[in-house]
Order: C-alpha cells, then structure tokens, then sequence
C-alpha cells in the first residue's frame, strides 16, 4: 500500500531524513517510534506531501506520489493523495463551526460534494467515533479527546485507505487518551492501512503489526512489537524504551 525507497530530506543544509527505506502492505499497522526530532513527523508529513522530498521514490496504493527525475503531475498526486488521510497531535478543528459542518464543509467545498450527501456521510462517521450526539455542539463544547475524535472522523471521511497519525493523544489530558486510542484500533476492522507515530508504548504493542525506530533521521531498527520490544537487538532501542518508563 506504501512505498518508500531511498528518501532523503533536507531543511537547508541540515538532512532530516536519510535513506528511508520500508513498505507497508494493505491493512498493516506500523508504529514509528524513536527520540523527539528523529524525523518522524517530517517523514508522515513527505508521504502526504506537505513536505517536498529531496529524493527518493514514494509509492501509494501502486501510484507514484514522488519519483526522482519523474514529474508527477498534480492532477496525479491529488488523487493518490485523496485517498489518504491524516491526524494531527492539534485537532485543528474550525472553532465556529459545529462539529457536523467540521466534517462535512472539506467535502462540499473540496470536494464538491452535495450537502445532504456530506451530511450522510457525516453521520455515519460521527457513529464511528462515538460521538453521534455531538453534532451540532461546537468545538469549544467538547472535551480535547472528543476533539481527537472528530478530527479522526473527518480524516474517515472518503473512505481514505491509508490514514496516518502523528502524535494523536500527545495534547490530551491521561484520561483522555485512552477512549481516542480505542478509536484508532477499532479502525483496524476497517482494513485501513495505518501508519502511526506514538509514545504510548502499550498501545503500540496492541495495535502494531509492525514497529520500526527511528533516530537521526534514519530506521534503525524495525520488527514485530514482541522482537523490539522484548528482546529489543539494538541497545539504542532498549535504551529509549527505558528512558519512557
Ligand atoms: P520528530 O517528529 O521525530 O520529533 P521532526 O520530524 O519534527 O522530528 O524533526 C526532525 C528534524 O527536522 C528536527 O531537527 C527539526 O528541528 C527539523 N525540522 C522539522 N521541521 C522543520 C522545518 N520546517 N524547518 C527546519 N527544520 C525542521
Ligand atoms: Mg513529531
């Protein structure tokens, strides 16, 4: 479902990602874990592309999103790109808007679709997350795991078959976490295709197919949860686990 080879990423002078390498197949879960600024969010953030790559290859759902010395046209890339979506660690969610128009104003205005049909979707969405009965408060009203959940509701929309999170639960009060963790496995039945960046080791160790670790802009060390975690090979890798508890 995804594809990275060989992606390389600079600020200026300074490279942030350095010789990425790693596919994830259809309906995998894969957890990136590793030291604040080891490239982690710059890396989700090249693959929906709101970060230019440098070089490499990037393939969604078998479409080039990003190819050295091919020019993808934008046309292209939007529609491998609207099948992904992504969930930030800041729910930026419209603050005067109710949560149902959250929801449904991309797709009418983005998307063009009709209103009643966003609003269908919208409703059927907002069951997703548990949160039918909120929509038409407005974000202010909510608690900041309700907020999570709305803004993962409307990464759902579409139908997107990759979804991505970065840092989802990191602005939420601990009794908050757990229910928008919960929602995020519970996509798993959906066959979505997940890549997640997280600290909650537990959870990472529940929902994760796979877990790779990343350190100054480089995977060093990739395997199940049970390998990394357990009889993790690379003592750097032990060595950040232990620094969490
Ligand atoms: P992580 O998410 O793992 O904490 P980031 O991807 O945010 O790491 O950052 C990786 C490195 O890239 C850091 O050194 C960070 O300072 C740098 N960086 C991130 N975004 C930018 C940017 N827009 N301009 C310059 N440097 C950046
Ligand atoms: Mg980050």
């Amino acid at each position: 479902m995804i594809s990275v080879k060989k992606l390389y990423k600079s600020f200026g002078d300074t490279e942030v990602l350095k010789d990425i390498n790693f596919d994830v197949k259809r309906g995998e879960v894969v957890s990136f874990i590793g030291p604040s600024g080891s490239g982690k969010s710059t890396l989700l953030r090249c693959l929906i592309d709101l970060e230019e790559i440098n070089s490499g290859k990037v393939t969604a759902d078998s479409s080039p999103l990003f190819q050295d010395d091919i020019n993808i046209t934008r046309e292209k890339r939007r529609e491998v790109l609207s099948q992904m979506g992504i969930v930030f660690q800041s729910f930026n969610l419209f603050p005067h808007m109710t949560v149902l128009e959250n929801i449904t104003m991309p797709l009418i205005t983005v998307d063009g679709w009709k209103r009643e049909e966003a609003k269908r979707e919208a409703v059927r969405l907002l069951e997703v997350v548990g949160l039918s009965d909120k929509a038409d408060s407005y974000p202010r009203e909510l608690s900041g795991g309700q907020k999570q959940r709305v803004a993962i509701a409307r990464a759902l929309a579409k139908n997107p078959k990759i979804l991505l999170f970065d840092e989802p639960t990191s602005a939420l009060d601990p009794e908050m976490v757990k229910e928008v963790l919960n929602v995020i496995s519970s996509l798993k039945d959906l066959d979505i295709t997940m890549l997640i960046v997280s600290h909650e080791m537990e959870f990472i160790k529940q929902v994760s197919d796979r877990v790779f670790f990343m350190e100054e802009g480089r995977i060093l060390a990739s395997g199940s949860p049970n390998s990394l975690f357990k009889d993790a090979e690379s003592e750097r890798v032990t060595q950040f686990l232990n620094c969490l508890n």
